[in-house]
């Protein structure tokens, strides 16, 4: 039987730029690049933004850039009309944001639209005023030169996309942070945000991209800028602490260009989120410089993503910036002088499972004095002063993520010396032969969890628990067409995931040792990482694995400030030392820190 399938029509021009309408416009914050990309090509030395309800109602820009003359206004809102290229030899030496011709019809199909420019005022300019793709009038209007776009009630006739629009302070925040983007791209451009009657952002035009930097941050205080750099890449960044709940305010460069990026986002989150409190809503620039080949900045029609040639590498490198930026800001101190292993790398194989603790034991029983001679540190008569600074008392029950396996109450000894104690609820103190070992719980709780869920990747049993009442949770649609990707790898490590919905995702089963709320956390983590590397099929399958890995084991280690039971801490030491590196986390983060006893007397003065 035939099917009747409707013969071939030529889409309307109002119906195709509705559908690229879809493509370039998602909310707000995508009218405000667009525009604000357009000025810039301009030639513009000042932009104005000004928002209400977040831009759901009104987006307007002013710009004094070279504007254009009645025909031009008209012209440039037809599809594909663009004065920026004429030929396809341009597009190998693009020098503006935009050049496809898109944006403007887009947007004026999608909006109750209104353009004022002029070129010259002495010819006088004009205004052209469109409505859901329609246009409604075209006028001669004075103008000084430069061009005013307005975009009222964005999204009126598609009630489908409207519905999706957030609420008014959401939608601001990253209308926000695509004009900071542009700010700090263009440091010579003077910048000015107005939301209702307020200012957020007024910036002159600078010369110098660094005090770009500090006009847009001068208002917040407790910014720490960090950097990294590995091979030919290098990010630099700042990060100012927040507080509340808020998605923080992201700001991505690339190679000089603003960017919205699911990789960097991705990269940043997850960073803030095993931070603990004081990262909600809290601000983030990073400036990415990498080769021109490993990058292509122009993947997406809206140009808001890139797509690196190593997106791992470059994902571990602003992971690794961020942690330093969080260690900074949280007043930790960066310690230069870490080593990667025991003190006697010649003599160990850090590989071997007790092969350290062995050692130790070996130059006990050959009787090597003790180093310490202060009577606290005398470990001969088995009284450990020290050890009250954890109290063994703590509820039992409430270390959900506490390690169990190998507890043994009353043994004094580890692999990694004399226990002290726990430190402010967060890192433990050990003394051996060489000096003071400061572990961190959590790195340390990670690593173990980490080798562990690698080998149920690999095949072995996972318990799991099926929840009475499923988790449900809201995912962008993206992230939502990934599940099907990564559900059989989820489920190996114990979470049992499906699709509920378009956008939500129901979770049913969860590992164990993990708190239902952080397994959601998890499953948002590798959708994400899962999206980020759509398009690189081959890629995929590892990328998704290491994320599964790392977020499953930083979200199910104890946090710091979760205090431990001296069982509870030498059953994670010597968890510790069966895993594959107790010095170094799967990522390159130091676990133990030592403090050498020659260290230590030097820096008092005792040699
Ligand atoms: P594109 O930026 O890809 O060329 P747009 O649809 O964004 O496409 O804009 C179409 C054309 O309209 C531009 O090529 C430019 O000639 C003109 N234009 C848009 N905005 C401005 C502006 N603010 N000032 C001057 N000309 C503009
Ligand atoms: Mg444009």
């Amino acid at each position: 039987m035939m099917s009747s399938v409707p013969r071939i029509q030529v889409l309307s021009d109002s119906l195709v730029n509705r559908i690229a309408a879809g493509e370039v416009v998602e909310r707000p914050a995508s009218v405000v690049k667009e525009l604000v990309e357009n000025s810039l090509d301009a030639g513009a030395t000042r932009v104005e933004v000004e928002l209400i309800a977040g831009g759901r109602s009104l987006i307007r820009v002013v710009d004094d850039g070279c504007g254009m003359d009645a025909d031009d206004a008209l012209l440039a809102l037809e599809r594909h009309a663009t004065s920026k290229i004429s030929s396809v030899d341009d597009l190998d030496h693009i020098g503006t944001l935009g050049f496809r011709g898109e944006a403007l019809p887009s947007i004026a199909a999608v909006s109750r639209f209104m353009v004022l420019s002029c070129s010259d005022p002495a010819k006088g300019g004009a205004r052209v005023t469109v409505e859901g793709g329609r246009i409604l009038g075209a006028e001669p209007a004075a103008r000084a030169r430069g061009t005013t776009v307005e975009v009222r009630d964005l999204f009126f006739n598609v009630p489908a996309r409207r519905k999706f629009l957030r609420a008014p302070e959401t939608e601001l925040r990253h209308a926000q942070e695509t004009l900071w983007g542009a700010a700090l791209a263009r440091p010579d451009v003077a910048f000015v945000l107005r939301h209702a009657k307020r200012t957020l952002i007024d910036v002159a035009a600078a010369t110098d991209p660094s005090r770009r930097f500090k006009d847009i941050w001068r208002r917040i205080d407790r910014v720490v800028s960090f950097e990294a750099t590995s091979g030919r890449t290098e990010v630099q960044g700042l990060l100012a602490p927040g507080s509340g709940s808020a998605r923080p305010m992201m700001t991505f460069l690339v190679n000089g260009r603003a960017v919205r990026d699911r990789l960097l986002v991705g990269a940043v989150m997850r960073v803030i989120r095993s931070s603990g409190p004081g990262f909600g809503g809290a601000r983030v620039v990073l400036d990415l410089r990498l080769p021109a080949d490993e990058v292509d900045v122009n993947v997406h029609p809206a140009k808001a993503e890139v797509r690196f040639s190593r997106g791992g590498a470059v994902f571990a490198l602003i992971e690794r910036a961020m942690r330093q930026g969080v260690a900074a800001s949280q007043g930790r101190v960066v310690v230069s002088e870490l080593e990667d292993g025991p003190p006697d790398r010649g003599l160990v194989s850090e590989g071997s499972a007790g092969g350290y603790g062995e050692l130790l034991r070996s130059r006990r029983a050959a009787g090597l004095p003790p180093l310490f001679e202060h009577p606290a540190y005398d470990d001969s008569d088995g009284n450990q002063p020290y050890s009250q600074i954890s109290d063994a008392s703590a509820a039992p029950g409430a270390n959900h993520g506490a390690p169990r396996s190998g507890a043994k109450a009353g043994a004094a000894d580890t692999p990694f010396g004399r226990l002290i104690g726990q430190y402010r609820n967060s890192f433990l103190l050990l003394e051996d032969e060489h000096g003071l070992a400061i572990v961190d719980q959590h790195v340390a709780h990670e690593r173990v969890l980490y080798d562990r869920i690698r080998r149920q990747l690999a095949g072995e049993e996972t318990p799991s628990q099926g929840l009475l009442t499923p988790r449900l949770i809201e995912v962008e649609e993206a992230q939502a067409a990934a599940l099907p990707k990564v559900a059989g790898l989820l489920l190996r490590v114990g979470i049992e995931a499906e699709l509920f919905g378009s956008n939500t995702i129901r979770i049913s089963s969860v590992p164990l040792d993990q708190e239902p709320g952080e397994v959601d956390r998890v499953v948002e983590d590798v959708l994400d990482r899962a999206t980020a590397f759509d398009g690189v099929p081959e890629r995929v399958a590892v990328e998704v694995e290491e994320e599964l890995a790392a977020s499953l084991s930083c979200r199910g280690a104890v946090k710091v400030n979760h205090r431990l039971s001296p069982e509870e801490q030498r059953a994670l030491l010597s968890d510790l030392l069966e895993t594959d590196n107790p010095y170094r986390c799967p990522h390159g983060r130091p676990i133990i820190l030592r403090l050498s006893q020659e260290e230590m007397e030097r820096r008092l003065g005792r040699r």
